[in-house]
């Protein structure tokens, strides 16, 4: 899954060319991922998915056979941004059809649950729409736009896509790496006026608990030592248990911290209202669940809170952030914020700028405040121009670079548990993340990938800090890190 589309540059391998035993050889599937970390975690289940129909990933686009790109409708101009891709691949599919090659375009995700046959109306070189709630039908659905059929699947269907799905090869795990994500909830019931995911990704769903047990200790087995859980409103979790009884997000966390392999494990996106007593206690004792909470407020008046219908008020939400710090000193925060929202008065975002003074957060994503075709606030008066978004978004984006700034260099000296990830930029190094989801370059020999140790932080730099294992020398011995 990559960005690589290079058009026309590469050689062309169409059709498969038969093996002594009859079979066609593999073929190939690219991936093009957009947006939030469930699009690649789909985008990881299509691969596994299509694994058994004989498909493997390619980086390449023009290598491909099979390309799909994973569509992200939240923000504005989504749509337009998918047709003019798509545009690029239409070049790639005519070049490869002069060869005599056959390249399968599809598209997935948000885009194409939103735009569904309007997709294959505009666009007469996509062969395929599949929206997110139908992906686990991909193997049948691409043997029939292959056989020449232009199809169209965005019903919210009535199976479960999970039951469906095949689950990863070793190898397929492996490419992952440590660390990954598991969808363990979709959907979403809270309509906030400004945000597509109700009507893209349907009512919140989420999924049975032994089911994600058995996943996550897949998984572990497989190498993975530190899962994300994701959900478009992940704390609002409450799969059936063994027994057919709601679980909540605590419950299941407190399972999966048993699970043999298992080191770290994270959830997001929260919402505020979902922060329940449950899973506020978890952060107390589950020594597996990382001092870090991504809980989105948006905004830090409730005037405006209310406009987005965020259904919690200013209080509220610093009340939560209260109770979380009580039942673990060391957590850390980040969030989302929106400005320019409609009829927000510089009184209003003066609000927001002391809400994040007050919380004091590791970091944050900011966003200007823009309109999705069919949400509430697009019919809102007082739509804020432009210039004023923009001058807000780079006052608040200031405040919170400099406490990212200040977060990080607090590290400097300390030592803090590291997992090791991966090989690092340079010979003799490793990458990998602290709780705090910073990425640390530490002198390591490559054996310890996939474990989580001490590592002292010599030097914050401003993407990255370094380190050294603790209790090792600050200069490495390459030929002991045996790199
Ligand atoms: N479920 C999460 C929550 O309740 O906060 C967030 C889901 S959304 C994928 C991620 C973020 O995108 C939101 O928290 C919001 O800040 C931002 N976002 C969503 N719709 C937006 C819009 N219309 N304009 C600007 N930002 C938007
Ligand atoms: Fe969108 Fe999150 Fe609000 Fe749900 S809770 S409508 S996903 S912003």
């Amino acid at each position: 899954m990559d960005e690589g589309d290079k058009a026309g540059a590469k050689r062309l391998n169409w059709p498969p060319v038969a093996n002594t035993n009859g079979m066609s050889e593999t073929r190939k599937l690219h991936i093009k991922s957009f947006g939030c970390q469930m699009n690649v975690y789909d985008s990881y289940r299509m691969a596994d998915t299509l694994a058994p129909a004989g498909y493997a990933e390619t980086a390449e686009a023009a290598d491909a056979d099979l390309i799909i790109l994973n569509t992200c409708h939240i923000r504005e101009k989504a749509a337009e941004k998918v047709y003019s891709e798509i545009g690029r691949l239409r070049a790639l599919k005519q070049e490869a059809a002069a060869h005599g090659r056959r390249i399968t375009i599809a598209v997935a995700g948000c885009v194409a649950q939103a735009e569904g046959t309007e997709i294959v109306r505009r666009a007469g070189s996509v062969d395929l729409v599949v929206g997110s709630q139908n992906y686990h039908r991909l193997p049948d659905l691409v043997a029939r736009a292959e056989a020449g059929e232009r199809v169209v699947d965005t019903e919210f269907p009535l199976d479960d896509k999970f039951d469906a799905l095949a689950a990863p090869a070793h190898a397929a795990i492996a490419k992952r790496g440590v660390s990954t994500f598991v969808t363990v909830q979709e959907g979403c019931d809270k309509f906030c006026t400004f945000c597509v995911v109700p009507y893209t990704r349907g009512a919140e769903v989420s999924r049975p608990l032994e089911k994600i047990v058995a996943e996550v200790e897949h998984l572990a087995t497989g190498g993975v030592r530190e899962v994300t859980l994701i959900g478009q409103n992940v704390n609002a979790y409450h799969g059936p248990d063994a027994g057919g009884r709601p679980a909540g997000l605590a419950q299941l966390l407190r399972r999966l911290a048993e699970v043999p392999g298992i080191l770290r494990l994270r959830y997001t996106t929260s919402h505020p209202c979902d922060m329940d007593d449950a899973l506020i206690a978890a952060h107390g004792d589950l020594p597996a669940l990382t001092p870090y909470v991504h809980l989105p407020v948006q905004s830090g008046s409730d005037r405006i809170l209310a406009a987005m219908n965020r259904r919690h008020r200013r209080s509220d939400y610093l009340d939560v952030i209260a109770r979380l710090r009580a039942s673990r000193a060391d957590l850390a925060f980040t969030s989302d914020f929106i400005v320019g929202f409609p009829g927000e008065r510089e009184a209003d975002f003066r609000a927001t700028l002391s809400l994040v003074e007050e919380v004091g957060f590791a970091t944050a994503f900011t966003f200007a405040y823009s309109p999705r075709p069919g949400t509430p606030a697009v019919e809102l008066d007082d739509q804020i121009p432009r210039e004023v978004q923009a001058e807000r978004l780079q006052r608040l984006q200031a405040v919170i670079g400099r406490q990212w700034r200040a977060f990080n260099a607090r590290f400097a000296g300390k030592t803090l548990e590291v997992l090791l990830e991966k090989p690092g930029r340079h010979p003799g190094q490793l990458v990998g993340r602290t709780p705090y989801l910073q990425t640390v370059q530490v002198i390591a020999p490559r054996r310890l990938i996939g474990s989580a140790l001490p590592v002292t932080i010599t030097e914050v730099g401003s993407n990255s800090l370094f380190g050294t294992l603790a209790g090792q020398p600050s200069t490495p011995d390459f030929a002991a890190a045996g790199a």
